[in-house]
């Protein structure tokens, strides 16, 4: 897949607001923000849909979510509520095509999404 910002932003070759690493995910904040806790998890090895992802890539997909939850754990958040957003390609409002799931939390969130 082509290189993108958030390959920069594994690489420290432009500046991100990092919140949480470990070996295989990079969790940073969103730039525009659309709540309180706006968080972005993205897999250090890129990926650029969720279609891309092989059955070899659970266990990272499962950390991306237990990186998520454990924030929200550690921000305050988890018993009030949060979600969890993957989007998709072009329907699913994807811009950014390296793999990652949006942890939005701090208000109630509408639902259905637009
Ligand atoms: P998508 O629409 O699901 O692909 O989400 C991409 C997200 O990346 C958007 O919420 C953008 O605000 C965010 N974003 C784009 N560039 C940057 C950046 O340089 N730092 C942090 N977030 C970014």
């Amino acid at each position: 897949m082509s290189d993108t910002i958030f390959s920069k932003i594994i690489r420290r070759e432009i500046p991100a607001d990092i919140v949480y690493e470990d070996d295989d995910v990079l969790g940073f904040r969103d730039v525009n923000p659309q709540a309180p806790i706006h968080v972005l998890f993205i897999p250090k090895r890129p990926m650029a849909t969720l279609n891309d992802a092989e059955p070899g890539d659970a266990t990272l997909l499962g950390k991306l979510l237990l990186a998520c939850a454990d924030y929200a754990r550690q921000e305050g958040v988890a018993e009030q509520g949060y979600r969890t957003v993957i989007n998709c390609n072009d329907d699913g409002g994807q811009t950014v095509f390296h793999l990652h799931v949006h942890l939005l939390a701090g208000r109630r969130l509408a639902w259905p999404p637009g």
